[in-house]
């Protein structure tokens, strides 16, 4: 049978101390040793099972990292406080000084500010480049390449990478392939096809309840190690930890994220579908419209659709401003950053989530000023809001791509 993400999460049980449906949260920073030889195994990496300090590992989030690695099939996953954390821990442990790194141009505001301004400081190079170009991405790479760099499906274009090619090409030429898969949890298998390293941003659709920020890195168990090593590991030395209490929670969480993700998908593709015929200008990786639905098609895992995210054009920053005040004051979904919330949340990545990337660069990857990034939430009744939504479009008058019927 087909790996099924929801059903390796669904496999693992954990009981509480007390025999609690829910494990136990550690609720300390550090660990008494009965003997000191084991203190002195642990800080070498060789005794399984003791905890030493929590900036290392504690049982909580090695619960957590545990049900990622199993959702992702990879051997093994550290989380961290924040995706932040773990893209940045990720990149400063696999590259050196004078290294290289190839990168879609279209990912995460954050990942390309870090990239763009922050790693050169300590002489590590980037090419940013069109992941769905190929030829181009191999014609990037030197003899000081480490990483090439992508998203499932990014933010805030929803292009889809190949990961399956790009895969193959970092086997040839020994690269790892670091994947960002905050925009398709269980939908998109990045190992499976043939990532090294698939990221999280734990505070979007995996947690789900837009209360905490979180992180976490899937990889294989030499990896994971490496990260955590006392003497060189950058999740252990830059420390970006989570706290227990809120690795337990998200634990909780992630339970119910099949769930979820089906509803969002589902809503998600009911108004990519209704917009589009109305004659808006929506991308959506469920419509034949989408320059990748077919790419798509060929890697996701069907019963979790195609994602809660679309973007539609409103033609200008002033009407999707207007477009975006409207539906919040009608209570259609909030004017916020972020995404995977219950409530829609929509913002205009041109100004908000992407606006690290300078307007230059913007125009040329196809991010026009008037684009809204729409999460769409799990509302019981999507007709009702499609109608009201429409309402909203109408009222504005926003860009409309072709005729409309009469
Ligand atoms: C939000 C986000 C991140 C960063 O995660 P934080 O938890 O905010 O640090 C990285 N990648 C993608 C695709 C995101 O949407």
């Amino acid at each position: 049978m087909k790996f099924n993400p929801a059903d390796k999460i669904q496999d693992l049980q954990y009981f509480g101390e007390f025999g609690g449906v829910n494990p136990s949260i550690s609720d300390s920073s550090t660990y008494t040793f009965l003997a000191a030889k084991s203190m002195i195994d642990t800080f070498e990496g060789n005794l399984e099972g003791c905890y030493l300090y929590s900036r290392h590992t504690s049982p909580s989030n090695l619960y957590l990292g545990q049900a990622l690695a199993a959702m992702e099939g990879t051997e093994s996953a550290n989380v961290s406080a924040s995706g932040m954390g773990s893209i940045s821990s990720v990149i400063l442990q696999l590259c050196s000084q004078g290294d290289h790194i190839i990168s879609s141009r279209t990912i995460y505001g954050g990942t390309y500010a870090f990239l763009k301004n922050f790693t050169p400081k300590f002489g590590i190079s980037n090419s940013f480049v069109d992941i769905t170009d190929l030829a181009k991405v191999e014609a990037s790479i030197n003899d000081k390449t480490k990483i090439l760099y992508c998203e499932s499906v990014s933010n805030p274009l929803l292009e889809v990478a190949d990961i399956v090619k790009l895969g193959k090409l970092a086997k040839k030429y020994n690269l790892a392939l670091v994947v960002d898969n905050t925009f398709s949890p269980l939908q998109i298998s990045p190992a499976s096809l043939g990532a090294d390293v698939v990221i999280h941003s734990l505070t979007k659709f995996i947690n789900g309840t837009s209360d905490t920020v979180g992180g976490v890195i899937c990889g294989t168990g030499e990896f994971i190690d490496s990260l955590r090593n006392v003497n060189d590991g950058a999740s252990m030395l830059l420390g970006p930890v989570m706290d227990s209490l809120r690795s337990a929670s998200v634990l909780k969480n992630l339970r119910t994220l099949h769930i979820r993700m089906k509803k969002h998908s589902e809503n998600a593709l009911y108004l990519a579908k209704r917009f589009e015929e109305d004659g808006y200008k929506v991308m959506y990786p469920g419509l034949k419209s989408h320059p990748q639905h077919a790419l798509y098609k060929s890697i996701y895992n069907p019963e979790y659709g195609y994602g809660g995210l679309l973007t539609l054009d409103a033609g200008s920053l002033e009407k999707a401003d207007d477009l975006m005040e409207l539906m919040q004051e009608r209570n259609l979904g909030y004017l916020a950053v972020s995404l995977g919330f219950y409530k829609t949340l929509f913002n205009a990545p041109g100004t908000a989530t992407s606006s690290e990337i300078p307007q230059e660069e913007q125009k040329q990857m196809g991010l026009t000023d008037g684009l809204i990034r729409f999460s769409i939430g799990l509302d019981n009744n999507i007709e009702r809001t499609y109608a009201e939504m429409k309402e909203c479009m109408e009222k504005i008058n926003i860009l409309k791509v072709t005729p409309v019927e009469m």
